[in-house]
């Protein structure tokens, strides 16, 4: 992955605060890098960070909105991992309180899992993980080779 990465920014309701203020507190950071969100999230980081950031923001920052979780959006940033869209994962969900979709977001932990996305499910992995000395610069992260699995014979 390259230095400057593909983040996604995700919370539950519950979360959603906490959220807001990690990436005001971090916004200089994040906006050297290209920020995907689910839908409602999406919504109140660009907000956050166009609020923060005044003056300094970028010119043209976007932040790629995906559906809203329990529309789809979860399905969609799990399908992006697939396709390598995503170098890193932030994911506060809320562990409780039951979702409609919980089943996209067993789905999305999996896929992250899967391809080897650094992904922080609370605040405290999410600051050691931007404090990283490799947030900001190029790093290869293993990849499982899976043509093995591709070229079994199922039946
Ligand atoms: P939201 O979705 O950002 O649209 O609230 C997040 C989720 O519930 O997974």
């Amino acid at each position: 992955m390259q230095a400057s990465k593909n983040i996604a920014l995700v919370a539950h309701d519950n979360m959603k605060r906490d959220l807001v203020e990690w990436v005001e507190y971090n916004y200089h950071t994040l906006l050297r890098h290209r920020l995907v969100c689910t839908g409602t999230t999406g919504r109140l980081i660009d907000a956050a960070v166009r609020q923060k950031a005044g003056e300094e923001l970028p010119e043209g920052f976007e932040i790629q909105r995906l559906k809203s979780g329990p529309l789809g959006g979860d399905q969609q940033l799990g399908a992006l991992i697939a396709e390598g869209g995503i170098d890193l994962v932030i994911f506060f969900w809320d562990p409780m309180s039951p979702h409609p979709h919980d089943v996209d977001v067993k789905a999305l932990l999996r896929i992250a899992v899967l391809y080897n996305i650094p992904m922080a499910c609370n605040r405290s992995t999410a600051d050691f993980m931007i404090s990283s000395s490799i947030f900001d610069k190029a790093y290869e992260p293993v990849k499982k080779d899976f043509a093995d699995y591709i070229a079994r014979e199922p039946i």
